[in-house]
């Protein structure tokens, strides 16, 4: 009892400050209280044939490698983090100077701390939703606290925008719940030469909030209808210590060509992966 109450605290001070609760479409590991606070780095890798993982065990950061130049997707905690991105872009032979776009999936500090430092090192522009832009900068406690410096935004998104550059495009799919102006991503890439659509579901705990708990259940539905509508087969997170993470992104890192990537879901694992993010919705709403 005494962990989960500690567990509890824990993640509502680190990734929902507004709520004194939050829960996770999978369940957190136990040792999480350690995860969350570990800035141990991962092995960077490259996951799709343009797409590639760098982070820590608390959280990563995503590139999509396109002609004209590289998307990021989210920047993690802080200037430190920031550093860690682009030693681990250079290991895998990225050039973190090709950094155009930095979406912000949400304003909570382990998403948008690093976003400051890149953009002014490499002229990138931050993409974020006005509502959490909001959010980011009238929030100063708990994920965002002063570790992690306040970014200006550039391109303010809303639902159905496209962020494009060279052949490549993300979909942007508002998805408030996590924070009320979240957002979530479905982009096309290529496994050893064959198209898939991978999509991203942008804030993962479940606030404690009514209101917000209702819109999450509406953009998981939302959400879902948009990833079938474009074919999406599969599914990334920020959050590694979800979803089995570690154990993917290390398989993904060492697989031979043509051996499967565990990203890939296929159609009906999609279906599964919406189905869990559903039970767990419901599980609260049904509570309420
Ligand atoms: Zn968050």
């Amino acid at each position: 009892m005494f962990k989960l109450i500690q567990k509890t605290a824990l993640l509502s001070l680190l990734l929902l400050p507004v709520s004194t609760n939050t829960t996770f479409a999978s369940e957190p590991p136990a040792n999480i209280k350690a995860i969350l606070h570990d800035n141990t780095p991962l092995a960077p890798a490259k996951v799709f044939d343009n797409v590639y993982c760098i982070g820590t065990k608390s959280v990563v950061a995503w590139a999509i490698k396109t002609e004209k130049g590289i998307i990021l997707i989210d920047a993690m905690w802080d200037d430190t983090d920031a550093k860690t991105i682009i030693n681990g872009m250079k290991k895998l032979g990225l050039n973190p100077e090709e950094i155009k776009y930095i979406i912000v999936t949400h304003g909570h500090g382990d998403h948008y701390g690093g976003a400051n430092y890149l953009r002014n090192k490499y002229n990138a522009k931050v993409v974020m939703t006005k509502v959490d832009e909001i959010l980011m900068n009238t929030l100063n406690t708990g994920a965002n606290s002063s570790r992690s410096p306040k970014t200006p935004v550039d391109i303010y998104v809303n639902d159905g925008d496209k962020i494009t550059l060279g052949q490549t495009s993300v979909e942007i799919v508002e998805t408030p719940g996590h924070t009320p102006g979240g957002i979530s991503l479905i982009f096309p890439t290529t496994n050893d030469g064959k198209k898939e659509v991978v999509a991203m579901w942008g804030g993962t705990g479940i606030p404690q909030d009514k209101e917000l708990q209702s819109a999450y259940k509406n953009s998981v539905t939302h959400f879902e209808k948009k990833s079938k509508d474009m074919n999406s087969t599969s599914e990334i997170t920020a959050h590694l210590f979800l979803d089995n993470g570690y154990n993917k992104l290390d398989i993904a890192n060492n697989r031979k060509n043509g051996e499967s990537n565990p990203f890939i879901r296929g159609e009906e694992g999609m279906d599964i992966y919406f189905k869990e993010l559903h039970q767990s919705i419901d599980k609260i709403l049904n509570k309420n």
